[in-house]
């Protein structure tokens, strides 16, 4: 029954999506959200040594004029390398890949909210495809999630479907209940929407070479932003930043940025190479003028 509702749902989408595409909505007002300041995150995931990072953040063009976020997630120990290296650069943010939900205690090799917003984090990315594959659930996200925000850290929370998910139909479900069991009971009143960041990412995009096409992406964060608004209001979901993750790279940022409903990218492989980066946040700031 819910994949038909799953089909149903995609059908009323993509009408959607080619409407836009054709020119026949005012794509500009349906983007015009000032809150939504667009963000570009690098999940560096386990590479980088001391030395590669400050040449990075030498190199890197943040088009700090653009108005785009920058957002480097680093293996842990290279936050204070990157925090020092970047000193003084206001439109880079610093992010961990991960977090432990308890904020201390007797969890060996862990990391608490605490001590990455110590080491000068502002984010954390949570229930990343890499760590739910190894044995995360939506329990465990769930809990990390609010450990994020309790640390004073904004959650990039990751959803999306695994590729047998998407061909039994089933992409909206697996959004809906990834989406419901991190979120529910978040607390009265709702958090503000500017502290919370739901990144698209399907599974079989990621370091796969296989980018969404800009139609899968639309109709998975238009839903995305949609379910959003039931679990908090219609306002909420329109205030909150949604990131694209999947294959992004130099060749098809600009397709994807122009959607309206992307308000950034979760950026794997191609956010490892900085002259990238800065190409990725050029495409990124070209839509945002
Ligand atoms: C990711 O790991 O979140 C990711 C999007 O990776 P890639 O860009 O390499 O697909």
């Amino acid at each position: 029954m819910s994949d038909v509702r799953d089909r149903v749902e995609r059908i009323v989408r993509q009408v959607v999506v080619e409407t836009i595409a054709s020119g026949g909505l005012d794509v500009q007002r349906l983007t015009d959200s000032p809150a939504r300041r667009p963000l570009i995150a690098a999940n560096w995931k386990m590479n980088m040594l001391a030395a590669d990072a400050r040449r990075y953040a030498a190199k890197l063009d943040t088009h700090a004029e653009s108005g785009v976020e920058t957002l480097i997630c680093p293996p842990l120990v290279l936050l204070p390398v990157l925090r020092d290296a970047l000193s003084g650069d206001t439109h880079v943010s610093l992010g961990a890949q991960d977090l432990h939900p308890e904020h201390a205690g007797a969890h060996t090799g862990e990391h608490s909210g605490e001590m990455i917003k110590d080491a000068g984090a502002s984010y954390v990315i949570v229930g990343h495809s890499e760590r739910r594959a190894s044995g995360e659930d939506d329990e465990l996200v769930r809990r990390k999630l609010r450990a994020a925000l309790g640390a004073g850290l904004m959650p990039i929370l990751c959803v999306g479907e695994r590729v047998d998910e998407r061909e039994r139909g089933a992409t909206f479900r697996v959004l809906r209940s990834q989406l419901t069991l991190a979120l529910t009971g978040l607390g009265q009143p709702a958090p503000d929407p500017r502290d919370i960041v739901v990144a698209y990412e399907p599974v079989w995009a990621i370091g796969s070479g296989r980018v969404a096409t800009p139609s899968q992406a639309q109709e998975a964060l238009s839903f995305i932003r949609d379910r959003l608004g039931e679990l908090f209001s219609h306002a909420w979901a329109e205030r909150a930043r949604l990131l694209y993750g999947g294959s992004v790279g130099v060749g098809n940022a600009r397709s994807l940025a122009c959607l309206p409903d992307v308000d950034g990218f979760l950026v794997g492989g191609a956010g490892l190479n900085p002259e990238a980066l800065s190409e990725i946040i050029a495409a990124v700031a070209g839509e945002n003028r």
